[in-house]
C-alpha cells in the first residue's frame, strides 16, 4: 500500500505565524498543474505495483485550485496507478474557498475528505493570527461542506496563542464538537523565524504564552476530546473511530509515498527524495527535462532515526523487538541506555515490546525523539 502527496504552494495571503514557503502570485498555477501531471506520469515506477490507498493535496492552500484542475490531476493518477476503490482523497482547504458550486464539484471530482485550516473559532484570535475569516463564516462553511455531501472533515486548531484563555480555547473545542467534526489536528503556536509574529517577538511586541498555560490547553484538548469519544492517536491528532487520517498514518507506519510538486518529499524506506522548492525552477526543470529532485540513500542510522521519528509520535509507539532485530549492536546499546534515562523521568512507558510516550512525554516529544537519535 502506498500514498501520493501533491504539493500546492500558493496562499491568498500570509498568516502571521506561518513560515511555510508559499506565494500569493497565482500566475503559474496552470503551468504547475501541467508539471505535476507530467511528474506523476514520469514517476509511476516509484510506486510500482503497489496499490495507492491515499491521495493528499497539501500546501500552501490547495483549495486555490479550480475543481477542474483537481479532477484533471486525479484522472492522471487513476490512469497511471492502481488506486484502491475506497481511496481516501483529502484536500487541505481554507474556509474562504469553500462555497457552492465549488464544493459539489470537488466531491464529484473525487475529494472525499477535507482538512480545513480553521485554527480558532474565536474572532479576536482569528484576527490576531491574520486569518481571513470569522466565526460565522466558519460555521456556515462547515454546514456547506456537509450539504455538499463531504462527510469526512478534519480541522486544524491552534492553542497557546498569546492572550488566548483556557475558557476561550475550550469554547472553540466545544464549537467544533457541536459542528460534528470527526478529526482534529491541534498544534501549539510556535514563533518561527521569518514570520510576522517573529518580528513582533523580536521587538518586544509579542510575548509567548506562559508554559503552564500552554500545557493546560494541551491537557484540556486531550481530556475534552476524550469525553467526546476521540482517540489521541498521534501527538497532534485526534479522531473518532474510523476517521483517523489514513494518509498521515501511512507516513507514521513507514509506508511508501510519492511526493509530487515543488519541495515535495518521497520515501520508499531505502531512500528519501525531495523536489526543488522554487515553483519557477520546478516548472522550468520539468519543461526542459532537467533534474528536479535530490536523493539520499538512507544509512542504517538514518533508518533507525526515521523509525523513531515517525513511530514515537503515535499512540502505538515503537517496537523494541523490531529495533533489536533490524539494527546493529551499537544502535541497540545506545537505544537501551537512553530509553532507561527517559523512563526514569516518566517521559516514556515500556510495556512488553511497545515503547510509547507518556502524557508528560507527549508534550516534549521533539526533545525525546532527538535524544534517542543515533548520530
Ligand atoms: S497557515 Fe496555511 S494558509 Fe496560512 S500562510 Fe501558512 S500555508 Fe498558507
Amino acid at each position: 500500500m502506498a500514498g501520493i502527496y501533491l504539493h500546492i504552494p500558493y496562499c491568498r495571503s500570509k498568516c502571521h505565524y506561518c513560515d511555510f514557503y508559499s506565494t500569493s502570485n497565482m500566475s503559474s498555477i496552470e503551468k504547475l498543474v501541467v508539471s505535476e501531471k507530467n511528474e506523476l506520469v514520469l514517476r509511476k515506477q516509484y510506486i510500482g505495483n503497489e496499490i495507492v490507498e491515499t491521495i493528499y493535496f497539501g500546501g500552501g492552500t490547495p483549495s486555490v485550485l479550480a475543481a477542474i484542475q483537481v479532477k484533471d490531476i486525479l484522472e492522471v493518477i487513476y490512469a497511471n496507478f492502481n488506486v484502491v476503490p475506497d481511496c481516501e482523497i483529502t484536500l487541505e482547504a481554507n474556509p474562504e474557498d469553500l462555497a457552492e458550486p465549488y464544493l459539489s464539484e470537488l466531491r464529484l471530482a473525487g475529494i472525499n475528505r477535507l482538512s480545513i485550516g480553521i485554527q480558532s473559532f474565536n474572532n479576536e484570535m482569528l484576527s490576531y493570527l491574520g486569518r481571513g475569516h470569522d466565526n460565522s463564516t466558519l460555521v456556515n462553511k462547515i454546514k456547506a461542506v456537509r450539504n455538499a455531501g463531504i462527510e469526512n472533515v478534519s480541522i486544524d486548531l491552534i492553542y497557546g496563542i498569546p492572550g488566548l484563555s483556557l475558557e476561550n480555547y475550550l469554547t472553540s473545542l466545544n464549537e467544533a464538537m457541536q459542528l460534528g467534526i470527526q478529526h482534529i489536528s491541534a498544534y501549539s503556536l510556535i514563533i518561527e523565524k521569518n514570520t510576522f509574529f517573529y518580528k513582533l517577538y523580536k521587538t518586544n511586541r509579542l510575548k509567548e504564552a506562559p508554559d503552564d498555560v500552554v500545557v493546560a490547553q494541551f491537557n484540556a484538548t486531550i481530556d475534552t476530546l476524550a469525553q467526546y469519544g476521540f482517540s489521541h492517536y498521534e501527538v497532534s491528532s485526534f479522531a473518532l473511530e474510523g476517521f483517523m487520517s489514513r494518509h498521515n498514518s501511512s507516513y507514521w507506519e513507514g509506508k511508501k509515498y510519492l511526493g509530487v510538486g515543488p519541495s515535495a518529499h518521497s520515501f520508499d524506506s531505502i531512500s528519501r527524495q525531495w523536489n526543488v522548492s522554487s515553483i519557477k525552477n520546478y516548472i522550468l526543470n520539468m519543461e526542459n527535462g532537467k533534474d528536479y529532485f535530490e536523493i539520499e540513500i538512507l544509512s542504517e542510522a538514518d533508518r533507525y532515526n526515521e523509525y523513531l521519528l515517525v513511530g514515537l509520535r503515535t499512540a502505538k509507539g515503537i517496537s523494541a523487538n523490531y529495533i533489536a532485530e533490524q539494527f546493529n549492536e551499537k544502535i541497540n546499546n545506545y537505544f537501551a541506555r537512553e530509553l532507561q534515562k527517559l523512563n526514569s523521568k516518566d517521559f516514556i512507558s515500556v510495556k512488553d515490546d511497545r515503547v510509547t510516550l507518556t502524557r508528560k512525554g507527549i508534550f516534549v516529544s521533539d526533545m525525546i525523539i532527538r535524544s534517542l537519535f543515533f548520530n
